[in-house]
């Protein structure tokens, strides 16, 4: 059987609550006890869980974001805590040699972390993919999973963007062009 891993995006107050600085609204919201069941699920399991999450610094003119979306995910933020009650999963679980977290600064979960390292590692081939926004920063990381070579499933009762049309043109070249099993 594949190995597979969990990977968590951006599922954070600033990404999904109605006062998020770049909130996806109604439709984040509403993928947030799918996001927390299939996460509960595979730490129980032992699968491998990476919460992926966006930071910014204040003020910082050398990023490409800063002239495309207002400031979000600021370090040190309360913008930052994960929403709802994935937070407390997190929490509870932190310690899990199972449970890992990265910082990312980019789109994509690999754009400079080691989150490929640790996948290669553990013989991980599978990767799930879970959070916000569909069109922007999954659909990103799954480009570079597709481009290593890894396997896809997207989840889609849990991914959510704050543009619909740019969530279901992804959702549709998850499948036709990067072999995702979309479910
Ligand atoms: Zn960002």
């Amino acid at each position: 059987m594949n190995k597979k891993a969990l990977i968590i995006i951006d599922y954070t107050y600033d990404f999904v609550a109605d006062v998020g600085a770049l909130t996806c609204g109604e439709p984040g919201k509403a993928i947030e006890k799918k996001i927390v069941q299939l996460t509960s699920e595979f730490i129980d399991n032992g699968d491998y869980v990476v919460f992926a999450i966006d930071v910014h610094d204040e003020g910082d003119t050398y990023h490409p974001e800063t002239k495309l979306f207002p400031q979000h995910n600021i370090r040190g933020t309360l913008g930052r805590d994960l929403f709802g009650d994935l937070q407390s999963v997190y929490d509870e679980n932190k310690e899990r040699e199972n449970v890992y977290y990265i910082d990312k600064t980019r789109y994509s979960a690999f754009a400079g972390t080691d989150l490929e390292i640790k996948l290669r590692e553990r013989g991980i081939t599978e990767l799930h993919l879970v959070g916000v926004c569909t069109d922007i920063c999954v659909l990103h990381t799954a480009v570079d999973a597709y481009n290593k070579g890894f396997s896809i499933v997207v989840h889609k009762d849990a991914v959510a963007s704050f543009n619909q049309k740019g969530h279901e043109w992804a959702l549709g070249h998850f499948e036709q062009s990067l072999g995702a099993l979309v479910k």
